[in-house]
């Protein structure tokens, strides 16, 4: 009933070389026509490149973060109006990364959901608990408070949901060491019933994706689970082969 998606982070890595590599490649990897739907979220410096290359075909791109200003005396930031301009339709918030490096708060991430929508963009948003919290027993309660500081955002009138959301363990993430499909599908359960809460319609619809050492070897477990829609992938977005893998384990 529900789309599958394989998205790529590539988070800081790449040049204009290899931005035009790994586009060509996904392109000529026979998904046509592209199921799943295959995004990748290049660095910023690589977003033209991609779209140079991808531009007439099903392969989609977006950006890996944005401000919440639309334009303005904000150094270094970049608007959503911008990541349009270069063909983005979707957009990463909330990434662990950016809650633990840059101190991301619940807010700035709603905060922003608010303005990748208002600008055309689909927000992916990003959840997870760290090993800590884990093991205290408190994965629920820190997945609740992230999932509930964006679900107003939700659009209840739209018959599709208008965000994306991706359930990243911080354990899982560039450790090699991925959530069990069991422990990944409770998870996504739990969100979609948070989702339920507010249209049984949507929760149904949303797109839940599953992020935290996916590879090859262990994406169709995974993508196999009743609620976990598709991958959000790290180091193995940027390994041609590898990366095929997974999308093939999506077909
Ligand atoms: P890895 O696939 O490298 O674990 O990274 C996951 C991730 O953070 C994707 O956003």
């Amino acid at each position: 009933m529900r789309p599958i998606m394989v998205a790529g982070n590539w988070k800081m890595n790449g040049l204009s070389a290899d931005a035009v590599h790994l586009t060509q490649a996904i392109l000529h990897a026979e998904m046509e026509p592209m199921r799943p739907e295959v995004v990748i979220f290049p660095p910023f410096t690589l977003l033209h490149a991609v779209s140079q290359e991808a531009k007439s075909s099903a392969l989609r791109w977006g950006g890996q973060n944005l401000f919440w200003e639309a334009s303005g005396a904000y150094t270094g930031e970049i608007s959503g109006a911008m990541l349009r301009d270069m063909g983005c339709r979707y957009v990463l918030i909330g990434h662990s990364e950016r809650r633990q490096i840059f101190a991301e708060s619940d807010a700035q991430v709603a905060q922003k959901v608010k303005v990748a929508l208002l600008s055309g963009l689909t927000p992916v948003v990003c959840v997870g608990e760290t090993e800590a919290e884990r093991a205290q027993g408190a994965t629920e309660a820190v997945i609740h408070r992230q999932v509930e500081a964006i679900l107003p955002l939700l659009n209840l009138e739209a018959s599709q949901p208008n965000m994306i959301i991706a359930y990243e363990p911080i354990w899982a993430i560039g450790t090699g060491l991925s959530a069990s499909p069991e422990q990944a599908q409770a998870v996504h359960a739990f969100i979609r019933g948070l989702v339920a809460a507010y249209s049984t319609q949507l929760a149904k619809r949303l797109l839940l994706l599953y992020g935290g050492s996916v590879k090859g070897n262990n994406a169709a477990a995974l993508f196999d689970q009743a609620d976990i829609d598709g991958g959000l992938v790290g180091g193995a977005s940027l390994q041609v082969g590898e990366f095929i893998q997974i999308c093939r384990a999506a077909e």
